[in-house]
């Protein structure tokens, strides 16, 4: 806490998972007295950068760039890019942090790290867009690498930005390598990868209801956030016979009492992914729908919540009206977007709560089967990577069963998340001594 209290977002990420690890470390010799932990939360290497870029006006920007490369115990560094203007430090230690534990959990060998930068693409052209990654590459590209590092895509950082910050890569080293992760279907992507975090959620969330005997079927479903990863989950819940009622970005959310079908779905997909507009648009397409401003959906009357905008997006307040109107499942496709409060709320009710960590791993985990396509320079069909992101899926739900219930027999799946991911990345740290 002395060495890291500037840093919030990274202080909450640690004390969600000390909080679950430190008595399961007190009662096993093996991790006792090593300090484990304490050097976990300690980043292996931390690089910060300057990215100059000429905008469309011949104007010089300057912005900051960054890498976490928090642990390459079980595994190269591997985690996401952010651009978004409240990219800092602190946010990309806690992403971190998260993401050796989420990427222990996916069982492939992947270390953990995550980057970005203080850019914001909004409004960019998409001239800007590509001299600014690849002015953030010329300088990342001295630190990563197929064995060393290989970041991929978050906010801000979808398939267009990928296709410029591996092409300054490819130029740069001169070689084509599986570098970075969520590249396009011709030059080395996987099948699935960018329906991966949002199907994974979903695949997720089912394993949950199943411990129930239930099912998304005939269920009302509330997603926040309306880029990769909530489009996705909305599709996989509409497939499975749920009814999607929102979905919002940072300037609002809309609410469609008829469900957003399938159509309703492309257009949103268009509107974002190729328009780049704002969601409040979606009303115009569809009057019968509300665009609530400057406001997040969870006051609407749901079964089942998926928030997949960004951190801390649902607090206590949320998770009280989300209990009142009947919710019995929250799994989150963001990293951290409930606070801790809203967490206890939910424990606290008992219902089925998933931790980020755990439920939108399948993301990273398809990032895994990209990297050994790759390396063997083949290519699985959509059916194989959807099989085996379903099997991993099920997997971490094991894992969470194994480590997380309690004795009244509730799964505490924040519990099992952290144990299981730390145990794993624990053992191999201490198999390596201390370096
Ligand atoms: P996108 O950039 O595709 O979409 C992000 C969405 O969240 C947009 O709708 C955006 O709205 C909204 N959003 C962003 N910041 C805020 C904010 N401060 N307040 C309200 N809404 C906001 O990102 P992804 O869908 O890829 O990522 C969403 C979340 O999922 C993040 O937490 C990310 O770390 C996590 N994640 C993503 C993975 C992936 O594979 N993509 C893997 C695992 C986790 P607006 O357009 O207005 O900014």
């Amino acid at each position: 806490k002395e060495r890291n209290g500037h840093e919030p977002e990274f202080l909450q990420a640690v004390e969600e998972v000390a909080e679950t690890v430190i008595p399961y470390i007190v009662k096993h010799d093996i991790y006792y007295g090593k300090n484990i932990l304490l050097r976990m939360v300690e980043p292996e290497r931390v690089i910060s950068f300057r990215v100059c870029w000429v905008d469309d006006k011949g104007e010089i920007q300057v912005n900051r760039g960054y890498r976490i490369q928090m642990n390459s115990a079980i595994g190269p560094y591997k985690g996401g890019l952010r651009f978004h203007p409240t990219v800092n430090m602190s946010i990309l230690k806690f992403l971190a942090f998260e993401q050796v534990f989420k990427n222990s959990l996916t069982t492939l060998p992947m270390g953990g790290g995550k980057g970005g930068s203080d850019f914001d693409p909004k409004g960019k052209s998409d001239n800007e867009i590509m001299r600014f990654c690849h002015a953030f590459m010329s300088e990342l590209f001295r630190h990563i690498g197929p064995n060393t590092d290989i970041p991929a895509g978050d906010i801000g950082v979808g398939s267009r930005e990928i296709g410029f910050l591996f092409g300054m890569y490819k130029k740069l080293r001169n070689e084509f390598t599986g570098v970075i992760t969520g590249k396009g279907m011709t030059w080395g992507g996987s099948l699935i990868r960018p329906e991966a975090t949002g199907y994974g959620n979903v695949y997720f969330a089912q394993k949950m209801l199943e411990t129930k005997n239930d099912s998304f079927k005939g269920k009302d479903v509330i997603v926040s956030g309306s880029g990769n990863v909530a489009q996705y989950a909305a599709e996989k819940v509409i497939q499975l016979g749920g009814k999607v009622l929102t979905l919002s970005d940072s300037s609002g959310y809309i609410y469609d009492a008829n469900g957003i079908d399938i159509d309703k779905l492309a257009f949103v997909m268009e509107l974002k992914n190729v328009k780049r507009g704002r969601i409040s648009e979606y009303i115009e397409a569809y009057p019968t729908a509300k665009f609530i401003k400057g406001k997040t959906p969870w006051e609407i009357k749901c079964d089942i919540a998926l928030p997949c905008a960004t951190q801390n997006e649902l607090n206590e307040e949320d998770a009280n009206t989300l209990l009142n109107n009947g919710c019995i499942c929250v799994s989150e496709g963001a990293n951290m977007p409930s606070t801790k409060e809203a967490i206890t709320a939910f424990h606290k009710a008992k219902i089925l709560f998933a931790p980020g960590k755990a439920s939108n791993a399948g993301g990273v985990a398809t990032s895994g089967l990209e990297m050994t396509q790759n390396s063997l320079r083949y290519k699985w069909t959509r059916e194989e990577v959807d099989n085996k992101l379903k099997d991993i899926m099920s997997d971490i739900h094991k894992s969470c069963l194994e480590f997380g219930k309690d004795e009244d027999g509730y799964v505490d799946y924040v519990k099992g998340a952290n144990i299981a991911g730390f145990v794993k990345v624990a053992e191999a740290m201490l198999a390596q001594g201390i370096v």
